[in-house]
């Protein structure tokens, strides 16, 4: 375990809220925006949201926080769902919308206008980040916050204010001419504090209200009440809305609702990637992948097209624990958390990404042998599979050498090799075309040592794997690297952007490879390991010839036992 054991904070958190009676059940909700993807931070918040709720035998709500009609839509719920669901997490029937609770939050806005604690604003957008004022560093770099100005429209009366945000409601002003605030301390120290938006103007067609409103609550107004009308009793949340949370109470206080209680933990921040989903809808928009659900991206979408298991992610989420300070967590780590569950699932295949020809001179034309294949070494019950085995085969371009470099033990003239399962074959020849490439390499083999089986003298170095030229079928393998190059993405010098740090090499389409017959009727999403290459999964695209497309989930080497001996985290 990296941070803190899975009995962290929060917990201890409820359980003395559980004790001290100011809960008497615990009630959580996974709150996501419908404007973009799920990615893995996502999943971070919905484990501690879902496994909190478990744990003190509570529930958990799914609430689609949808009060921003312009970045909303449809698409996005359902995707949601859907990949919720996939990370094996159920909110039955507990599927909520904030969009359904506009009336109750409009109630609410006049309950807290009739108390005298908001009023109804004509200030533009520029003038009131003019009155509220702005942080600014002074020369030791000691950031202080002058005090705002009030207001001229801050003393309306009750009257007055109700009327005006009746007439808002009723549209009878243009978007932006009017905002309903709270009415709190223009010179409180935390911005946010300073008279905060509960309402603004805004004629756009919600996915679900249509044109019903046109005005719609802020955040920081509808959440607090939407958590309260749910009786949420735990609002966790990730760390940048702890500053927001004076104005959370503030809100659940005035409007005099069930006490939701906020407490917030680290985001969670991955290397060489993006977790925002503003950054990476960018990505999308412009075409730097193919879509939300590409295999490099980081979504829950883009990683269960590239291979990745539930059970992988959720291993990854709760080995990295739950902390109250932000950190970032190598790749790597995630990636390991990947192959300890696919060593363990995958059946095992042989496929050739580079083919080069392997011709068995001493094998007599159009002879067939089968040989026996582990299906699943990790598990026995996974059995064996028949190969076939002939006299031409495919083997990996860069398991030959015509001049070998120290420490090769693949084949070269004069040198013998295991082939997987098969012979010990030696190489005798390779054919040359006229621009020097090597064409097709020449072997005898030994039939004494079939499956495995080999006088003392005859133990070789090297295995290596390889297919049979006439069962084998054509696949397009994609391989992946980063999607960004750096560590940090979002760290970049003044004048560039995150999108300077792509990595231009990110995908390779390897069109010309091979494998087993039976990856021709592999399903999408069905994985392997392709045998000393890494794991794969069959993608739902087929190529441009028609031959199916796997997508390389990971390599066998563990970069991580590696970088885990040189750092714990970054
Ligand atoms: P993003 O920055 O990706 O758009 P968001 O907070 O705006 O994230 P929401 O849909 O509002 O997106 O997020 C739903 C929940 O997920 C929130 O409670 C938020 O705190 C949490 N969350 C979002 N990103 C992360 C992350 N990287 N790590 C942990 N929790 C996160
Ligand atoms: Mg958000």
């Amino acid at each position: 375990m990296l941070e803190e054991s899975a009995s962290d904070f929060i917990s201890d958190f409820i359980a003395e809220d559980l004790k001290n009676g100011r809960f008497g059940y615990v009630h959580t909700r996974f709150p996501p925006e419908p404007n973009g993807w799920l990615h893995i931070g996502h999943c971070k918040a919905f484990y501690i949201d879902f496994s909190m709720a478990e744990r003190f035998k509570g529930k958990c709500n799914l609430r689609f926080d949808d009060t921003n009609p312009e970045k909303e839509d449809v698409s996005y719920v359902e995707a949601i769902k859907r990949d919720v669901k996939w990370m094996g997490y159920d909110w039955e029937d507990r599927e909520f919308y904030a969009s359904d609770y506009y009336e109750y939050l409009y109630d609410l806005a006049v309950k807290i206008i009739r108390k005298g604690h908001a009023y109804v604003d004509d200030l533009t957008d520029e003038e009131m980040s003019e009155y509220r004022g702005t942080a600014v560093a002074d020369k030791n770099n000691i950031t202080n916050t002058p005090p705002g100005r009030n207001s001229p429209y801050r003393d309306r009366s009750i009257e007055e204010n109700l009327d005006l945000l009746a007439r808002m409601r009723a549209g009878e002003f243009p978007d932006g001419a009017k905002t309903l605030r709270a009415k709190i301390d223009m010179t409180h120290p935390n911005l946010l504090l300073r008279d905060p938006v509960m309402y603004r103007i805004r004629r756009e067609t919600h996915y679900r209200t249509g044109n019903t409103w046109c005005i719609y609550p802020m955040y920081d107004f509808q959440h607090p009440l939407s958590d309260a009308k749910e009786g949420i009793t735990h609002s966790l949340c990730s760390l940048e809305y702890e500053i927001h949370r004076p104005l959370y109470e503030w809100f659940i206080n005035e409007a005099e609702v069930f006490p939701s209680r906020q407490i917030e933990f680290a985001r969670l921040n991955i290397t060489h990637t993006v977790l925002s989903k503003r950054w990476l809808l960018k990505l999308v928009q412009e075409k730097y992948v193919s879509g939300w659900d590409d295999p490099r991206m980081p979504t829950i979408a883009g990683l269960r097209r590239r291979g990745y298991t539930p059970e992988a992610i959720r291993s990854f989420i709760s080995q990295i624990g739950v902390a109250k300070t932000d950190s970032m967590v190598d790749i790597a780590f995630l990636e390991y958390c990947l192959r300890e569950d696919l060593n363990r699932k995958s059946p095992r295949v042989m496929a050739v990404l580079r083919p080069l020809r392997l011709i068995i001179d001493n094998w007599a034309p159009g002879a067939v042998t089968e040989l026996e294949a582990v299906n699943n070494p990790e598990d026995p019950a996974a059995g064996t599979r028949k190969l076939r085995f002939s006299r031409e085969l495919w083997i990996e371009r860069d398991d030959f050498e015509e001049v070998p470099p120290p420490k090769y033990f693949r084949l070269f003239p004069g040198n013998s090799v295991r082939l997987r399962y098969g012979y010990i074959v030696t190489c005798t020849a390779f054919d040359k075309d006229t621009a020097g490439n090597i064409t097709a390499v020449h072997c005898t083999y030994d039939p004494e040592t079939r499956g495995g089986n080999a006088p003392d003298n005859r133990k070789v170095k090297g295995t290596i794997h390889w297919l049979s030229a006439e069962d084998a079928v054509p696949i397009e393998v994609r391989v992946y690297d980063h999607l960004f190059a750096v560590e940090r993405p979002m760290d970049v010098a003044p004048g560039r952007t995150f999108l300077d740090n792509i990595n231009p090499n990110s995908l390779e389409t390897v069109s010309n490879a091979y494998g087993e017959k039976g990856l021709a009727t592999a399903a999408a999403g069905d994985r392997f390991q392709f045998e000393r290459l890494g794991y794969f999964v069959r993608d739902p695209d087929t190529s441009v010839t028609g031959a199916p497309v796997f997508n390389k989930t990971v390599g066998l080497r563990d970069t991580w036992a590696k970088a885990l001996s040189k750092r714990r985290e970054l």
